[in-house]
């Protein structure tokens, strides 16, 4: 499955960043006016970019400033080996891409789905967690399985791997430009689902735990729509920052780290 999923997401990419391109910036686009700094981690600070509306990954803590969450985590721990420190900049998903080409970011990590497509676009560390699209359904739905898709309203996060699965051709695998809906966040996705105006929406599975047990009224179907590695995006040719962060998680890795990181925001169930 993952392989056939690959595959499409390869096939489809192109045109939904182009789709893209016409979207609203969230009002902190944070990236924007810095383009021209192109020191990317060769000073002290190691710019991340990010979407903070990804719990359990990256979303704003109690004191409602800080970001928090297992990238930031990673991050932090990544920045602190290579003596740097670490500075999150919150903007949308899909501006990340050309937010690391435009220097205006050193890192995108953001629970960001390796594909063949963003591969051309942008370097990636070696994969440090995995994800799982999933689908979050009102309770009372009559949609029971990913098989009662078709002919749906599909509530997506614009640019993401769920954007782009359920988009693509039905020949392909999808459901068609016509049965996506897209949203800046997952949240405004999921509000969308509650006030009616999608059936289902299409996202990764921590995100989608943390969004249903914050609503009444909405669960999450059994079956796994595709599963996927997350990996910290690079300025594609920045093979130094690249080694360094592939060098740090190789070591945050085997002193357990990571897991303890990840430990710490998802509890075994
Ligand atoms: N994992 C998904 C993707 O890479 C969603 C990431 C996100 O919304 N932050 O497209």
């Amino acid at each position: 499955m993952k392989k056939i999923l690959t595959a499409l997401l390869a096939g489809t990419m192109a045109l939904t960043m182009l789709a893209g391109c016409g979207s609203k910036p969230a009002e902190n686009n944070g990236a924007q006016g810095d383009a021209n700094n192109n020191a990317a981690a060769s000073g002290e600070t190691l710019r991340m970019g990010t979407n903070a509306t990804f719990p359990p990954y990256e979303f704003y803590g109690d004191n409602g400033t800080d970001i928090v969450g297992i990238d930031a985590d990673i991050a932090k721990a990544i920045a602190d080996k290579l003596g740097m420190t670490l500075e999150i900049v919150d903007q949308d998903f899909d501006s990340l891409p050309a937010a690391l080409e435009a220097g205006s970011i050193d890192i995108a990590a953001a629970g960001m789905t390796v594909t063949p497509d963003r591969q051309t676009q942008m370097d990636f560390s070696e994969s440090y967690a995995t994800g799982v699209q999933v689908v979050i359904v009102p309770e009372n739905s009559d949609i029971k399985s990913i098989d009662d898709l078709t002919g749906k309203l599909i509530g997506v996060q614009q640019g993401t791997t769920g954007d782009i699965y359920c988009a693509a051709d039905p020949a392909d695998g999808g459901y068609g430009e016509d049965a996506v809906r897209r949203f800046n966040s997952g949240p405004l996705a999921v509000e969308a689902l509650k006030n009616g105006q999608v059936d289902c929406v299409v996202i990764d599975q921590e995100p989608a735990k943390n969004y249903v047990a914050a609503n009444a009224g909405l669960s999450i179907l059994d079956t796994e729509f595709a599963v996927e590695d997350y990996a910290i995006g690079i300025k594609k040719g920045n093979t130094e920052l690249l080694d360094k962060v592939n060098s740090a998680l190789q070591e945050l890795k085997a002193d357990g780290t990571i897991d303890q990181i990840i430990g710490t925001y998802i509890k075994a169930e």
